[in-house]
């Protein structure tokens, strides 16, 4: 990266550096201000005031807000939410309270997606708490809701500037770009997150692989001269920018493809999990690393979403409980003691999978068992150091810490740990 460019923009994408977590905020054009931490704020400035794209996080806001108006004190003409998820669509409270009454613009399905937050704010707070590894749950419940919203597209001038909305699919049902056609700008929200797709995600609602895909392509097509994605690097050059989404598109549809030519030949869902893989050659390239979400749940969303929720086994459509199944386990073992003897055994082997497969059996047949504990915590806690992806580390820190709880342990908490 040359030195008299802004740390956050790469015009090489198939090897840039991967971007930090933190980095701060800058203008990355003489008319765009880039606001990094965990997500991206954009500010952008036209002749009738800022045109402002994810407002971003709650917690954020205030932050947010002073660095875009050291930067600028034009009145804010519009707000876009990308998507209403937490880490964009949050953070517009403070401009508000300063008197500001900007256009918000959102996809229709981001009203329906409040809605949702509203009668599930628990479960959404406890599957938050555990993706990343929070000391509690936290949801927001006040929403700034969309004045204006998007069913396929629309084209707004600000000033001089004309904005052109195109509603999508794909890591959400309310995914909304902007494309500035004068200035050759695209906002793309997490249609681009320079990791692999997060089109898996194990605890949250339906995602859309085949229209993700779709939009990526879509954009391709407009020949952009700047990417501006909702998390990670800016892209500037339209050959890096045409790498970045027909590369990505190719990736999701080689998941897709795979998955749709077993579903119709009749392979149960388990088999279909464990056969597909990701293409290894677009697995290489910095902006689909695995490192947030995993792959193989987008084999899962793909099943959900073609397919019902039986897993293929007779045995599961109407089951006997966990803990049946684990105590009639551990009695055919010979007692608790020896399944957990084999659990430790598996690990000591490196299968981390079976491992964790046997401390469940243990440990839901047997609860009070501190053997059975303690190879929960042992698995998962291996589990833990293996995985390199956001989603798959939440959920074995979790499991490990209801294990060390058990065992009247105080839980484990990350190194490193986002503030949402
Ligand atoms: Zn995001």
């Amino acid at each position: 990266m040359a030195q008299d460019r802004a740390p956050m923009v790469t015009d090489d994408p198939r090897s840039a550096t991967v971007p930090p977590l933190r980095a701060g905020s800058h203008p990355v054009r003489p008319d765009v201000f880039m606001h990094t931490v965990f997500v991206n704020t954009y500010a952008v400035t036209t002749g009738a005031g800022l045109l402002l794209i994810d407002p971003g996080l709650e917690v954020m806001a205030t932050a947010v807000r002073q660095a875009v108006r050291a930067w600028s004190d034009a009145p804010l003409h519009t707000a876009v939410y990308t998507h209403g998820h937490v880490d964009h669509a949050f953070g517009l409270r403070p401009w508000l309270d300063a008197g500001e009454r900007p256009q918000i613009i959102a996809q229709e399905n981001c009203v329906a997606r409040f809605r949702r937050y509203h009668l599930t704010g628990g479960l959404n707070a406890r599957i938050n708490q555990r993706q990343f590894s929070l000391p509690e749950p936290v949801f927001p419940d006040r929403f700034d809701w969309p004045t204006i919203t998007v069913r396929d597209g629309l084209t707004q001038r600000i000033g001089d500037t004309e904005v052109r909305y195109h509603a999508a699919k794909g890591e959400t049902d309310d995914a909304l770009y902007a494309w500035l056609p004068d200035r050759g700008y695209l906002f793309t929200g997490d249609l681009i997150i320079w990791s692999a797709p997060n089109c898996g995600n194990p605890q949250k609602v339906q995602r859309y692989p085949l229209e993700w895909a779709e939009a990526l392509e879509e954009m391709a097509g407009l020949d952009a001269e700047w990417l501006f994605p909702g998390h990670g690097l800016a892209v500037q050059g339209r050959e890096g920018i045409r790498a970045v989404l027909t590369e990505t598109a190719a990736y999701l549809r080689s998941i897709i493809d795979q998955v749709l030519e077993r579903m119709n030949a009749g392979q149960e869902p388990e088999q279909i999990f464990h056969e597909v893989e990701p293409d290894p050659e677009l697995a290489k390239r910095p902006f689909l690393r695995v490192n947030y979400d995993h792959p193989k749940f987008i084999v899962r969303n793909l099943l959900r979403l073609w397919g019902g929720w039986w897993n293929g086994n007779a045995a599961d459509l109407l089951p006997a409980t966990w803990e049946e199944q684990g105590r009639q386990i551990a009695e055919l073992a010979g007692g608790v003691d020896a399944l957990v003897a084999r659990g430790h055994q598996l690990l000591d082997r490196g299968d981390l999978a079976m491992a964790c497969h046997i401390a469940e059996w243990a440990t839901r047949g047997h609860p009070v068992h501190a053997g059975a504990q303690e190879l929960k915590r042992d698995a998962y806690r291996a589990r833990l150091e293996a995985a390199g992806e956001t989603m798959t580390q939440g959920i074995y820190r979790a499991a490990m810490n209801d294990a060390i709880r058990a065992l009247g342990g105080e839980p484990e908490a990350p190194r490193r740990r986002l503030a949402l």
